[in-house]
């Protein structure tokens, strides 16, 4: 199955040896270029080559046509200078239209837990970075999918990941800097599932080169049998695109679309997803979803779904599901109280924290960890903090947010320790924002801090209030 495209290579290389008639040197190079853009991306077929010379020549202008379709351009089946413009800038060298190499059947993996392992690094940034960078690029999938992933360290895992130079072992050579940033397989065995993103590139945490979170999010889509989407907005648009809003960013649905073809929504399973113990319905004198005066305990995330606590309740809502689910808290974890202070998911560790007077507790899933509780005072926090009121995780800096009264403190989740120059007035850092905070959720890369029944959207990029909404914005009502 490999030796179809060596051989192909092997003769364009050839080919291309051969002096050419007629044509001036630069344009020569550009018809180069943009017969290998085609070739490479829109299989064009080697033996039209000559018609390329000739600018009229109506399979190439078919094939610029599709490419321009494609790619959200003018459909003028010239080489005009946006089409040009957009040729040039970094992408993916997974092929637009065709397969790198067909795969009987839907390429999807017919199992929902994969493995994945990371067999080389770069040197542009630390193990770490790297190591979360993938993480978050697998979880923005497995946010929407049934599927879930684990590391391993050693041996053959489903996907396997590498940084590379050049040739590096597969028939599709990287490029150097610029242009090709990466490229990856479809699902299925041996090399089939795998990585691999060009070394020769700038691997940034930011935008400064190339985002590492974004490319490999993109290449993990292929991973998993998605291919490229003609729409501009998704990440898997096959051109990389330098202003995508990290802080905020989000699947299209395009690309949700396009997963849950192959695998379908997110499925509540025992082991990777909550399972009430014993499924009751809510009894009656439960507190109304709808209610414009409900407040809540405390507010967090699990494994992308939203919880919100109320008393001996609490509401789960998902964003695949337009409608919450009220539950007992006690039909989940029989060993929480009721009534708690605050809540707070530590996605690095798949732990959400729940704090009720000088305690906590860590649960994973539906199960509360062992060792628990535990005194607030082991995190840092002085004597005189009797309560935490409200907690919140930055998944980013892997820090986590305190809230007490009318100030808040700083954990370090790396260092596990609290930082120092702690506690601040959150009236100085969060300007808007009240000194009764009851409960705040991240989302969407904004902060929303809640207090009774309303509710305030705080951007901590421009450090200030965006909107003022009711508690209960969340519940569809
Ligand atoms: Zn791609
Ligand atoms: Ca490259």
């Amino acid at each position: 199955m490999k030796t179809l495209p060596v051989l192909l290579l092997l003769w364009v290389a050839v080919c291309s040896a051969y002096p050419l008639g007629g044509a001036t040197k630069d344009e020569d190079t550009s018809m180069d270029l943009v017969q290998q853009y085609l070739e490479k991306y829109y299989n064009l077929t080697k033996d039209v080559r000559q018609f390329v010379r000739r600018k009229d020549s109506g399979p190439v202008v078919k094939k610029i046509e599709e490419m321009q379709k494609f790619l959200g351009l003018e459909v003028t089946g010239r080489l005009d200078s946006n089409t040009l413009e957009v040729m040039a800038k970094p992408r993916c060298g997974v092929p637009d239209v065709g397969q790198f190499d067909t795969f009987p059947g839907v390429p999807k993996w017919r199992k929902t837990h994969l493995t994945y392992r990371i067999v080389k690094y770069t040197l542009d940034l630390p193990r770490e970075a790297i190591d979360s960078a993938i993480e978050k690029a697998l979880k923005v999938w497995e946010e929407v999918t049934p599927l879930t992933f684990s590391r391993v360290n050693e041996g053959e895992a489903d996907i396997m990941i590498s940084f590379a130079v050049k040739e590096h072992g597969d028939f599709f050579p990287f490029d150097g800097p610029g242009k090709v940033l990466a490229h990856a397989y479809p699902p299925g065995p041996g090399f089939y599932g795998d990585a691999h993103f060009d070394d020769d590139e700038q691997w940034t945490e930011d935008k400064v080169g190339v985002n590492m979170f974004l490319v490999a999010a993109h290449e993990l889509g292929h991973s998993l049998g998605l291919s490229h989407s003609t729409n501009t907005e998704a990440l898997m648009f096959p051109v990389y695109n330098p202003n995508t809003d990290l802080a905020r960013f989000r699947l299209s649905q395009d690309d949700v679309t396009g997963i849950q073809s192959l695998y379908g929504a997110p499925t509540a399973s025992p082991e990777e997803h909550l399972v009430p113990t014993e499924p009751n319905p809510p009894e009656p004198g439960t507190p109304a979803t709808c209610n414009p005066a409900l407040s809540f305990d405390a507010v967090s995330t699990l494994r992308g779904e939203m919880l919100f606590f109320k008393d001996r309740y609490f509401w789960r809502k998902s964003l695949q599901k337009p409608e919450p689910e009220l539950q007992l808290i006690s039909s989940f974890w029989p060993s929480l109280p009721s009534g708690m202070d605050a809540a707070c998911e530590v996605i690095s560790k798949d732990t959400v924290f729940i704090f009720k007077g000088n305690q906590f507790w860590a649960i994973r899933g539906n199960a509360v960890q062992a060792g628990y509780p535990r005194d607030i005072h082991t995190l840092g926090f002085p004597p005189t903090v009797r309560k935490i009121d409200a907690a919140i995780s930055d998944k980013e800096k892997k820090k986590t947010y305190f809230f007490v009264e009318d100030k808040y403190w700083r954990f370090d989740e790396r260092r596990q320790t609290m930082e120092p120059g702690f506690p601040r007035q959150i009236a100085e850092d969060f300007p808007g924002v009240g000194s009764k905070v009851d409960a705040i959720l991240e989302a969407f890369g904004f902060f929303y801090f809640f207090d009774g029944s309303s509710q305030l959207e705080f951007d901590p990029n421009a450090k200030a209030v965006t909107r003022v909404l009711k508690s209960n914005s969340w519940f569809n009502c």
